[in-house]
């Protein structure tokens, strides 16, 4: 067997990261699809596991996912103890992966497993990411496409780290870049800022989205909307800076209009009308001031989340294939991290 450029052994070995939520009816279809595309590059000497991470599922998934591991030996399962998000459940799928690379897949097939093999190849040149980017999303409704679009530019502008548009989870992700990643202490965790943020050479693969196999989306707009903030907060610290240009824009524009007044009852005398502009004016400077504090509140918010230390994620146990580690005892995959902890 020919000795691998990547790794210089015979085989590689790659981590799928499939975090799944109440998705009984999409594991099988996304097994069939991905073993199709995934199995002929065993003759390359590439290898895959699929870890699975049970995020909270109230519905049969964690059933369906023991099946199809009883016949899949290559299946891991992490099953967390709740609902933690998709974000914590990719990072607790970081954590569990030890192989060579890692590809962050959803298990609904719009993440098409065919072009993984087009991962791989920017790999072996030598890209330590390559990120597929969605060159057509005309099945992402026009309200998610253009929202989208809105939050790519705004974030980009005003965001310390540039993030890609129309580039999801999707990726492959050499083992330097998930142990950079590992580093990352943060519990609020906007995953798409965080691959942005650690780097490493980068190359694009596009592809056309695909629809839904089977349930329905997880995100709604409220959800969405959150996870946008996550990510200019994240990221950004002008909507907190940008008040006090505010603030002195308002006073000195307030100043001119003082120091009118006073030039113009000098000449005409005492005007008493005024009722509706100074309503105007307080209603206005009052809404300004809220949302001033308003987006404080958004960052103390986030720096109490940080500060508490809470893991990211709670295993309640990992199902393996082999029966003598079956289950591990709740608590010991628990994620901590130190405060001092630096990057
Ligand atoms: N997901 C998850 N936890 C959640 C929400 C979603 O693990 O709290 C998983 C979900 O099962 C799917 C992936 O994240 O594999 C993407 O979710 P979805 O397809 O609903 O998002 P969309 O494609 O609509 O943005
Ligand atoms: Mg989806």
């Amino acid at each position: 067997m020919s000795t691998n450029p990547i790794n210089g052994r015979s085989t590689s070995v790659i981590s799928l990261i499939i975090p799944v939520h109440n998705e009984e009816a999409a594991i099988g279809p996304f097994l069939d699809a991905t073993r199709a595309e995934l199995d002929p590059l065993h003759a390359e000497g590439i290898e895959f596991e699929f870890i699975f991470i049970n995020d909270g599922s109230r519905d049969r998934t964690a059933d369906r996912l023991i099946e199809a591991q009883r016949s899949e030996p290559r299946i891991r399962i992490i099953d967390l103890s709740r609902n933690f998000g998709k974000e914590a459940a990719m990072t607790a799928g970081l954590d569990a992966c030890r192989s060579d690379a890692a590809i962050p897949i959803d298990v609904d097939l719009q993440d098409p497993p065919n072009v993984i093999p087009l991962l791989l190849d920017k790999w072996r040149e030598g890209y330590e990411v390559v990120v597929a980017k969605r060159s057509d999303r005309s099945s992402d409704s026009f309200l998610k496409r253009s929202t989208a679009s809105m939050f790519y530019r705004l974030h980009n502008l005003i965001a310390s780290q540039e993030i890609p548009p129309d580039v999801g989870d999707f990726r492959l992700m050499d083992r330097q870049v998930i142990d950079a990643l590992r580093q990352l202490p943060e519990r609020r965790r906007f995953m798409k800022g965080l691959f942005a943020w650690v780097g490493f050479r980068t190359a694009v693969v596009e592809y056309a989205r695909e629809p839904r196999v089977a349930g329905q989306s997880k995100f709604s707009g409220w959800r969405l909307w959150n996870l946008a903030l996550e990510g200019i907060t994240s990221f950004s610290s002008v909507p907190l800076e940008i008040w006090t240009y505010v603030g002195a824009s308002i006073s000195a524009l307030s100043f001119g209009y003082g120091l009118l007044t006073i030039i113009k009852t000098l000449y005409f005398g005492v005007e008493v009308p005024g009722y509706a502009s100074l309503l105007v004016s307080m209603l206005f400077l009052g809404g300004v001031q809220l949302i001033g504090i308003g987006i404080l509140g958004q960052y103390l918010g986030r720096v109490y989340a940080e500060i508490k230390q809470r893991p990211i994620y709670i295993v309640r146990r990992e199902i393996s294939p082999q029966p003598q580690d079956n289950l591990v005892p709740i608590g010991q995959r628990t994620r901590r991290r130190r405060s001092t902890r630096s990057v």
